[in-house]
């Protein structure tokens, strides 16, 4: 039984080191996100937020410390890999859409895998797609789509199986000021919506002060984690 007071997801003393111990990515991080909580992660380029998100992902591991799923260390690829079928949603500075699948595509292949039939993929993702409001796109592929709608359909993708934790690394990185308003306020009403955990990484300091927490990392460690200094719209 996963333990329900325990926090969504914890990193426990994680250090992170690449190129045989001589890159120190991330150095003994203890960071705890409690379920329904929006933490943001705010540090310069270089600071160790991917690396921060990718662990939280599962996409990479830790040198050393541990990764806490609700209370239980989560140890092996198959873990993760359901977890991220279950239970995380990621969305990337890069979009990362598949270029040859329409927007519609982009979301259902999202489902594979997940015991649904084809129909009921395709109609959900089409109800995904105008929860972001984009039910005129459909058939578009990712080349015939602004950069705000190609993230919109990267966030639809990204919640498509009601994911309890929602990572979002520099999602605005790649967008003009107002794209990067609407795709905001979309994750926030998303969470609010569906009550999801909020982890946002960005660069920004004004985005990054709209979370509950703000955590400051500095070449690999956490030098502060206070509470944000504005209102989530
Ligand atoms: P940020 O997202 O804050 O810009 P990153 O987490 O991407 O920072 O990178 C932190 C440091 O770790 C950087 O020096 C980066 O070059 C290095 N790094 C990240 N991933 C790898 C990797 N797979 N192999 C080697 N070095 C890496
Ligand atoms: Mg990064």
């Amino acid at each position: 039984m996963d333990d329900t007071t325990a926090p969504l997801v914890a990193l426990s003393n994680v250090s992170r080191t690449y190129d045989g111990g001589s890159l120190v990515a991330l150095s003994a991080i203890n960071l705890a996100v409690e379920r329904g909580a929006f933490v943001s992660i705010v540090g310069a380029s270089g600071s160790g937020k991917s690396t921060l998100v990718h662990i939280m992902a599962g996409f990479d591991w830790p040198t050393a410390g541990r990764v806490l799923w609700q209370g239980r260390e989560v140890v092996d690829r198959h873990s993760w890999t359901a977890l991220r079928r279950e239970k995380i949603g990621i969305v990337f500075q890069e979009f990362l859409l598949l270029p040859t699948l329409s927007a519609l595509e982009n979301v259902e292949i999202a489902m594979s895998g997940t015991g649904l039939s084809a129909s009921t993929r395709r109609s959900r993702a089409a109800e995904l797609l105008d929860q972001v409001g984009l039910s005129g796109r459909l058939k578009h592929l990712p080349f015939a789509l602004s950069g705000g709608e190609r993230q919109r359909v990267a966030i639809a993708r990204s919640i498509a199986n009601g994911p309890e934790l929602l990572l979002a690394d520099e999602p605005t990185g790649n967008l003009d000021s107002r794209s990067t308003e609407a795709v905001l306020e979309l994750l926030f009403a998303l969470r609010r919506r569906a009550g999801m955990t909020l982890v946002l990484v960005t660069h920004d300091e004004a985005i990054a002060s709209l979370a509950d927490t703000v955590v400051r990392i500095k070449d690999g460690r956490i030098v502060d984690a206070g509470r944000g200094t504005q209102e989530a719209r």
